[in-house]
């Protein structure tokens, strides 16, 4: 019996290269003087090249500035250590952003910094980061600039060649709407020197980009090292496919509008219940993060989606992770989820599990309403 997900013929290596020229017009890497950014796409999850990105430029002599602005940079910081780099954090509260100021400044206190690590969008904590200001300033002081764009690629705007990013990393399970098990690497040709000169780097590894450097990119696409996953790689190609065939700029217009939506809906619910990041601008529009006030007595943010998901089990709820969990409610409206029925159930059903909670009352209409002309205003 043939099987729809199973029986498929190999993936080529010319079905492959096609795949990966979807992926570097979506980045923008394939018009002519885009600064020869070359990419991997690699099978698996995006911690996958995150982690390899780190241990290919990382190693003794590394002097990292790694900008912590939610729990990826965290990760981060800890790869750079066991490489044996020196790492000065640069960390921020989860509500805000870090400005290019605060760069400029972490790199005159620490001149030897040639590596920065930062990650664009939080879909963790919701908050959102200005890499083309932060590029500038990097660039100028010569380190080479790593971007996690895996929650900002297809939600906000995501230009790693103009921005002057080195190393940035995508995967296709957030905005995209694609498939979690594959994710790529682009780096500059800046990049690629300081790999094929780091004696640390791994090489004849899993983790190695080099490796698919040497073997596929500079052996001219023409034979796959190894065999493609090919669920995943079609499964990518489709969701490049659907995001172009609904348009870049539509797609970034739903998930602004969605977070947009989910502010104005809670200012209306006149619940205690408000935005975790505070400044709008500096808000993720691949998720929004929702402040419960820990009080002892009120219901904390874990209790609150437990509740909410017992309800309603389908809606993208979830408490923040560790700590926050205390705190923060994620509301993850990314993919086909930036949609106005996913916000505006979200947070009704938010404020139903309040009001069950505290006896509050909360007023639905209203957020309904706001949800309603935030959406319409977005779509002129
Ligand atoms: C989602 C995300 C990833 C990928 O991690 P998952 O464990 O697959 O969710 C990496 N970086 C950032 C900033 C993300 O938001």
């Amino acid at each position: 019996m043939t099987h729809p997900l199973l029986d498929l013929t190999p993936l080529t290596a010319h079905h492959f290269a096609t795949i990966e020229r979807k992926v570097a017009a979506l980045l923008g890497l394939d018009a002519p003087g885009s600064g020869g950014h070359e990419l991997v796409v690699t099978q698996g999850e995006a911690l996958l090249p995150l982690e390899g990105c780190i241990r290919g430029v990382a190693g003794p002599g590394t002097v990292a500035l790694n900008i912590v602005t939610g729990p990826y940079g965290q990760t981060f910081g800890n790869w750079l250590r066991d490489c044996g780099a020196t790492v000065h954090d640069l960390a921020v509260p989860f509500d805000t952003a870090v400005s290019a100021a605060q760069v400029r400044e972490a790199l005159a206190a620490h001149p030897e910094t040639d590596f920065v690590s930062l990650v664009h969008a939080e879909a963790a904590t919701g908050n959102t980061n200005p890499v083309a200001g932060i590029g500038e300033v990097v660039r100028e002081h010569g380190a080479l600039l790593m971007l996690d764009a895996v929650a900002s690629v297809g939600a906000e705007p995501l230009l790693p060649a103009e921005w002057g990013v080195d190393l940035c990393v995508i995967g296709a399970q957030k905005a995209l709407g694609g498939p979690a098990g594959v994710s790529v690497a682009a780096l500059s040709p800046r990049a690629w020197e300081r790999l094929e000169a780091n004696p640390a780097g791994p090489r004849g590894s899993y983790l190695s980009l080099l490796d698919w450097k040497h073997r596929w990119i500079d052996a001219g696409r023409k034979a796959l090292p190894h065999a493609p996953a090919q669920l995943e790689m079609l499964a990518l190609e489709a969701c490049l496919e659907r995001f172009a065939a609904e348009g870049p700029d539509l797609v970034r217009g739903r998930h602004a509008r969605a977070a947009a939506a989910v502010r104005a809906g809670l200012a209306a619910l006149g619940t205690p219940l408000t935005p975790y990041v505070t400044e709008a601008r500096d808000a993720a529009p691949v998720a929004t993060t929702v402040r419960v006030p820990v009080t002892g007595t009120g219901p904390d943010a874990a209790t609150l989606v437990a509740k909410a998901l017992a309800a309603h089990p389908s809606l993208p709820l979830a408490a923040g992770g560790g700590a926050l969990a205390a705190e923060m409610v994620r509301v993850n409206h990314y993919g086909p989820l930036a949609a106005e029925n996913v916000v505006r159930d979200s947070l009704r059903a938010l404020a139903a599990a309040w009001s069950e909670a505290t006896g509050e009352r909360a007023d639905t209409r209203a957020a309904d309403r706001a949800v309603a002309e935030t959406w319409a205003a977005g779509q002129a």
